[in-house]
C-alpha cells in the first residue's frame, strides 16, 4: 500500500508553517505523497475568501521542487461548499491501493467533531497532528479516542489572517511566504485592502 496524506486548507495564501508541516509529516510518518487540496468554498469561513485561482497559483509556486507535494483541485471543481468527507471518498475510490492520512493543526483537531461526517470520515483516514500556537487543548473524547499521529513540528506562530493583515498595513511578510509567493501577491496586489481579512 502506498501512504499519502490529505493536507486540506484555504491557503490564503500559503505559508512557512503549512510547509513545514507537510515536510515534518512527509519524514515522520514515511509518506509517499502530501496531496494538498484547497478548499473551493469554505463553509466554516464566514470572511469573503481570495478567488481560487490566485489561492491555487500561489501554492503551485510554494510546491514546486518537491516532488512528493501534488496540488489536487477536487474541491476547487466541486459544486457547493468543500467537505472533507467527499474529498476523502473520492480519493479512496481514485486511489485504491493507498492508506490515507488526515493532516490537520491543532486548531483544526479540536474542531473536528463540528465537520460534516466527523465520524464517518475518523473511520477512513488516520488523524496526523501538528501543535500550533494559541489553539484549544481540548478534543472532544470521542475524536480523542480514535487515536492521531503527531506530526513533529515545533511551534510556529504563523497564519494566514496575520499575513493578510501586515500585507494590508503594509508591513513586510518576507519571513513568513516563500519568496515566490510574496512576489505573487505584490503583483497582483492581494490583501491591500483589510476588508473581508
Ligand atoms: P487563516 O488564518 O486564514 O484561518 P491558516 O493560517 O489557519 O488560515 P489554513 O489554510 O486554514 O491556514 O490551514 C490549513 C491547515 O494548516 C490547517 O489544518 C491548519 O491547522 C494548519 N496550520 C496552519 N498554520 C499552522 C501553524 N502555524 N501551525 C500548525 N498548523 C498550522
Amino acid at each position: 500500500m502506498r501512504r499519502a496524506a490529505l493536507f486540506g486548507g484555504t491557503f490564503d495564501p500559503v505559508h512557512h508553517a503549512h510547509l513545514a508541516l507537510a515536510q515534518a509529516a512527509l519524514a515522520a510518518l514515511a509518506l509517499d505523497e502530501v496531496r494538498w487540496v484547497p478548499a473551493g468554498r469554505p463553509w466554516q469561513k464566514t470572511r469573503a475568501v481570495t478567488p481560487a485561482v490566485h489561492r491555487e497559483a500561489m501554492l503551485r509556486l510554494a510546491l514546486a521542487g518537491e516532488p512528493r507535494f501534488v496540488l489536487d483541485r477536487i474541491e476547487i471543481e466541486r459544486a457547493g461548499p468543500s467537505c472533507t468527507l467527499d474529498t476523502v471518498i473520492a480519493l479512496r475510490a481514485a486511489f485504491p491501493d493507498t492508506d490515507w492520512v488526515l493532516l490537520l493543526g491543532q486548531d483544526q483537531y479540536a474542531g473536528l467533531h463540528t465537520w460534516r461526517g466527523w465520524r464517518e470520515l475518523l473511520g477512513l483516514v488516520t488523524l496526523a497532528v501538528a501543535r500550533r500556537p494559541a489553539a484549544p487543548q481540548t478534543v472532544n473524547a470521542e475524536v480523542a479516542r480514535s487515536g492521531h499521529r503527531v506530526v513533529p513540528l515545533p511551534m510556529l506562530d504563523i497564519s494566514a489572517t496575520d499575513i493578510r493583515g501586515r500585507v494590508a498595513a503594509g508591513a513586510d511578510i518576507a519571513t513568513l511566504v516563500p519568496p515566490e509567493v510574496a512576489g505573487y501577491i505584490a503583483r497582483h496586489g492581494l490583501y491591500r485592502s483589510p476588508a473581508g481579512s
